[in-house]
Parts: C-alpha cells; structure tokens; sequence
C-alpha cells in the first residue's frame, strides 16, 4: 500500500515536494490544499493533482470557474502523512486540526523547534523520526549545514566550524520581499540564528554562524571554516567529499565561478523548476591548513528541502531504513554525488 500523502500549501516548497511525491515508487499523492484559485491550481490540475480548499473559500473559486474536489479537512482525513508547507507561523496554527485528525504532520524551517518532536535531516539522524507524530524539516541554510558538517564531523571529527551565509534577499518569484541595493546584516550582533538551528540536528556541534543578505535570488553562499581533530591534507578531503551523497562538486574550470552558473547548470541538467538538491561545492575553494579546512557551497534554497521532506516521509510513516529510502529519494529524483 502507497504511503498516502497531503500537501498543505502549494508554493515555492509545496509546489515541489508534490511533483518530488508524485515520482516515488511508494507513495500516492491524494490532493493538494490550496488558499488562492489562480493559475497554480489550474497548472496542478493538469498535471493530475485534486485540489482542496479552506471552506470559506468556496465563492472565489466557484468565481474563477475552477472545480475542486473538497476541503482541507477532508485532505487531512484522506491521508497518512500531511507536508505543511504553508508560511511561517501557519503551520503551527494548522497543527490542531492535524492533530485533531490523528494525522502525522511534516513542517518546514519556518516552523519553531518547538512544535515538532524532532528536527531532521536524513543524512544525519533519519531514525530520530521513527514513531513521531510532529517532526520538522530544517530550513534550506540549516539543510545545507547539517550535511556539510555530519560530513566533516562523521570522517574526522569536528572540533568547530564558523561559518558565513550570505543569505539571498528573496526567491525569485516573490513580488513583495527583497532588498535591492542594499547588504544588510542578518542581524549585526552575532551569531545569527542558523548555528543554533544545526544543533536541532547535530546537537553538540561547535558551529558559529553569522550571515547577511543579499540582492540577489538564486541562491544562498556559505563561507566555511572547519577545525578538525585532526590534520587532513585538501586531496584526501576532495576524494571523501566525492563519494558523499547529496554533494555536487563544481569547477570553475568548467565555467562555473558565480551562483548564476549554477542556476544555469540546473536548466542544463533538465532538473524540474530549476531544482538544485544537492549542497553545490567548488572544488577550488577547498583549502587545507593543518586541522583547519575552508569551502564555499551554493545552496538552492526552492529546492533543497525536496529530498529531505521525501525521506521525512518513510522515517515516520514506512519501516525503510535511511540508506534505503535516500537511494530511492536520490533516484527518482536525479540526484548526484560528486563532480559534475
Ligand atoms: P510560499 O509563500 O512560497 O508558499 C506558501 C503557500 O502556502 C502559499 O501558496 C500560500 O498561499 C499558502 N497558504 C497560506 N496559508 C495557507 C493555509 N492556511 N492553507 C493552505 N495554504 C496556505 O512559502 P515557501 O517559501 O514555500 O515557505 C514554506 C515553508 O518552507 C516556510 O516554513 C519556509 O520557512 C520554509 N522554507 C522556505 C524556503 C524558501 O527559500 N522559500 C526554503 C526552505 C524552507
């Protein structure tokens, strides 16, 4: 029987985790709950999603000539596992009804630690999800951070990372968020929030981030220095890094030196609304000096969550285990390790 799965918000995150749904082997997409009736939840409809909908909603839809096939309640009673993707905040509003429901429910970064039983990343702590009825999915700096670090701190042990975010000012679609000619520290007093938020996941790590935003849309850049407990020399953690999932290498040698590159190389790749899984490193930018490492990794913010609210789905809901289910997430979706 397919793991029966509801999105509850159908935007830059929600949009995405339903197409990623769609493609596993054991998992049945039932509906999407959509708040606007616009030409998201026309295009939803004709890639074959059913649509359900707050009941005071009714009358714009009847208005907008869009059929729709229930409410919302009736998505969450339909389903074993509710991805609320909706916007901060809403989330935890939406949780009384998931719960009134019986229902298991996956959230997004935006939602507090608070809400959840667990935070996770699958790389990292899959089976810390195992029995939870409310987990987490952390935000896409804190993804991308979680397995950067668990890579350093699995092969040779982690004794502090300091790490720079250079945040982008929006997504790409947002009309009404961004700064233009403007960084802004994120905040000014150090750290910002994003070190606190890795230890949601690898809970005594020595990480300090600070961060700032920028005027752009396409991606986040992390700035990364490592202390490790030991020495290693830049080849051996270049071949390690090789082999690990959810890792792209990238070079500048092939023509890939700005963030822009990458966005262009997801069209090249043919990846669905330009979608980067992967933490993108240059492999330049790794440097050795004794104990200390330094890289740079690009971070698609729209997409790198995709995977891990698809594996967050069989921790909670299936009794596959992490190898498994991430072989099977890295699959379907055309996930790559290493150099490009
Ligand atoms: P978004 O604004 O693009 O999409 C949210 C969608 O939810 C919108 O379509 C909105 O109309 C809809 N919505 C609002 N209230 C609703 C309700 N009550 N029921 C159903 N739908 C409702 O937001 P997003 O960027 O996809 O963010 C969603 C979550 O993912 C947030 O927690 C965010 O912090 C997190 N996140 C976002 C990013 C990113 O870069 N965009 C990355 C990682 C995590």
């Amino acid at each position: 029987m397919p793991i029966k799965i509801g999105v509850v918000g159908y935007g830059t995150i929600g949009a995405r985790v339903a197409e990623a749904v769609m493609k596993q082997p054991d998992m049945e997409l039932v509906g999407i709950a959509k708040t606007t009736p616009d030409y998201k939840a026309k295009t939803a409809i004709s890639r074959g999603m059913k649509i359900f909908i707050p009941e005071n909603s009714v009358e714009s839809w009847k208005k907008a000539g869009i059929k729709v096939d229930g409410f919302i309640e009736d998505l969450v009673r339909e389903v074993d596992v509710i991805i609320d993707a909706t916007p901060k905040g809403v989330g935890k509003a939406n949780s009384e009804m998931y719960k009134k429901e019986g229902r298991v429910a996956i959230f997004q970064g935006g939602e507090k630690k608070d809400l959840v039983e667990a935070t996770v990343v699958a790389q990292v702590n899959y089976d810390e999800a195992r029995g939870k009825r409310m987990i987490r999915v952390p935000s896409c700096n804190t993804t991308a951070l979680s397995r950067i670090s668990w890579f350093f701190e699995r092969e040779y042990g982690v004794e502090r990372i300091i790490a720079t975010i250079a945040r982008r000012a929006a997504d790409p679609a947002d009309k009404k968020e961004g700064i233009i000619d403007n960084i802004e520290f994120d905040p000014i007093k150090p750290p910002s929030h994003h070190g606190e938020d890795v230890r949601t996941v690898l809970k005594n790590l020595n990480i300090f981030t600070t961060a700032i935003k920028i005027p752009t849309t396409h991606a986040h850049l992390h700035l990364i220095n490592v202390k490790l407990r030991k020495k290693v020399s830049r080849e051996e953690i270049l071949d390690a890094l090789s082999e690990e999932r959810r890792i792209m290498l990238v070079s500048s040698e092939d023509g890939i030196t700005t963030t822009s590159d990458v966005f262009e190389l997801s069209r090249h790749l043919g990846r669905p609304m330009n979608n980067i899984y992967e933490n993108v490193v240059w492999v330049e930018s790794i440097h050795s000096e004794g104990e200390w490492v330094y890289l740079a990794q690009a971070v698609h913010q729209e997409a790198i969550v995709v995977p891990e609210n698809i594996d967050a789905i069989r921790a909670v809901a299936s009794s596959l285990d992490a190898e498994s289910s991430m072989n099977t997430t890295d699959r379907t979706l055309g996930i790559v390790r290493g150099r490009i």
